[in-house]
């Protein structure tokens, strides 16, 4: 009596589950039928046929190994239960037949696999190609299906929504919904960002708030995001070109935010600044030669610590921090209004917010022009495509700066649309803040300080022999500043050379 063993894999083909039972029920019926008796079963439960790496399939084939001389038949109901891919499938029943003398029946496909038969070995190859292509087609489909999903639908296809958004709706009906609780703290990620708040202390404060998501690069891919914009990202596909597509949900950020995020986060990353409030101004007072200085403590005499700011290069700044501050807060001081002043600036601001209006809508209808123009540029890139009258390189490029385009002028206009008197209410409320700036800047959180300073002083304020020094200065702030040279507390000189006298040596 001929011997068999028999492999036997759970697969799901499509939609419709080949069960274990059925497989076990087919091969029973053929070992029945012609006599042969079996010796061994090998099982592998829900895995893949893409690779060879299944845990049946390896004992099966340690089995094949040791006991081939004993079998004459390995029994499995249908060959592309060893690979979905063809060649490596053929390769694997030729060697089990040449090597070990075993011989490959599959059931359910009628087929005694022979490698002496040419027709035999001709139909185990073409079954094999046949269930191949099948599988081709179908991941071809699956993709296409999420591309048109994408680009036409504007559908978010990913399995989880991003962190602020909730799906909703069943299936294809399925969208993304402004969950506004986590929405808030994406804004708050955005707004800090541009803010200059190192992305440690966002995370922090994210997490605070109720972020959830871990991992390093969390508030990254936060900003990185384009859902967030109410964008969808497709991978091209067939010859469609990949890109930035518009979705239908509805974005959390701004078009304009989300772009200067981006522009922001392609410049070389500066240096990891650790917030700290004794030394607020740590990473943003420079030193005469240049180099930001860095602040420490150290222990005084009696114990106790003192912070100090200085220069890496040891005979520069070294200074204490509190007295740095005391005379930055006399600076403060002499930056503040008049009374006089700020209700003139409130009227006059009155007067330029009205205008700036007037400009933007002359702005607004130049860039819907424009705008057009680019939408018709496109337009016809993609009859030129069609036409065959350019190849798909010269397409996709145009069609990238074209879009991109397209993307900024509609920020463009969305920006410059907005409407103006929120903020000039906001901003008329705090401007009697500016008749006492020291107040303004002692009371402030250290993130606060930071963005005042680099603001005022354009991210030049130096320091040296004792005196704070720039060559930037909000004009409007700088009214005192023969005061504060006075006093040896700033020397406000808008000659670059005298401040920077060799930038160059970084001595
Ligand atoms: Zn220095």
């Amino acid at each position: 009596m001929k011997k068999a063993i028999r492999y036997l894999r759970f697969s799901k083909q499509g939609q419709s589950v080949c069960s274990i039972e059925r497989q076990e029920m087919i091969t029973d019926n053929w070992l029945k039928f012609n006599g042969v008796e079996l010796i061994d079963s090998f099982v592998d439960q829900g895995k893949s046929a893409r690779t060879f790496d299944r845990p049946d399939f390896i004992k099966l084939k340690e089995f094949i190994v040791r006991h081939h001389k004993k079998v004459d038949y390995l029994v499995v109901d249908q060959l592309d239960r060893f690979s979905r891919i063809a060649d490596e499938a053929i390769t694997m029943v030729k060697g089990l037949q040449k090597t070990y003398g075993i011989q490959i029946v599959s059931v359910t496909e009628n087929i005694t696999f022979d490698y002496d038969t040419p027709g035999s070995y001709f139909r185990a190859g073409l079954q094999l190609l046949l269930a191949e292509e099948e599988n081709i087609n179908r991941s071809v489909k699956v993709r296409g299906g999420i591309y048109t999903a994408k680009t036409v639908k504007g559908r978010y296809t990913y399995k989880n929504p991003p962190f602020g958004y909730r799906k909703e709706g069943l299936e294809k009906a399925r969208i993304l919904v402004v969950d506004e609780s986590q929405a808030k703290i994406v804004r708050f990620i955005y707004d800090s960002f541009l803010r200059n708040t190192p992305i440690y202390l966002i995370r922090k404060q994210a997490e605070e708030l109720g972020f959830t998501i871990k991992g390093n690069m969390a508030i990254e891919r936060v900003l990185k995001n384009p859902a967030y914009t109410g964008l969808i990202k497709a991978t091209s596909h067939q010859g469609a070109p990949g890109g930035l597509f518009p979705g239908i949900h509805e974005p959390i950020i701004d078009r304009t935010t989300w772009q200067m995020v981006q522009e922001k986060i392609k410049r070389p990353g500066k240096t990891r600044t650790v917030i700290d409030d004794e030394i607020p101004l740590r990473g943003i007072l420079k030193c005469h030669c240049g180099n930001p200085l860095s602040g420490a403590p150290s222990r005084g005499k009696s114990g106790r610590y003192y912070h100090y700011y200085k220069c890496k290069h040891s005979k520069h700044n070294n200074i204490s921090a509190i007295k740095a501050h005391e005379q930055f807060l006399k600076i403060c001081e002499l930056m503040s209004l008049p009374t006089g002043r700020v209700r003139k600036i409130r009227t006059e601001s009155r007067e330029s917010i009205d205008r700036e209006l007037e400009f933007n809508l002359k702005k607004v209808s130049e860039k819907k022009k424009q705008l057009q123009e680019n939408e018709e540029k496109l337009y016809s890139l993609e009859e030129k495509w069609i036409k065959n009258e350019i190849n798909k390189d010269t397409y996709d490029r145009w069609y990238s700066i074209y879009n991109a385009e397209i993307i900024s002028l509609r920020g463009a206009i969305e920006r410059l649309s907005e409407n103006r008197s929120l903020a000039f209410g906001i901003l008329e409320n705090k401007l009697d803040m500016l008749t006492d700036l020291r107040y303004v800047y002692d009371s402030a959180e250290t993130l606060q300080k930071r963005e005042f300073v680099s603001l005022v002083f354009d991210n030049n304020l130096y320091y040296e022999n004792q005196i704070f020094r720039t060559p930037t200065m909000m004009e409007i702030l700088s009214h005192n500043h023969l005061k504060m040279r006075d006093k040896g507390l700033l020397i406000y000189d808008k000659k670059e050379d005298l401040l920077l006298k060799d930038p160059l040596s970084g001595e």
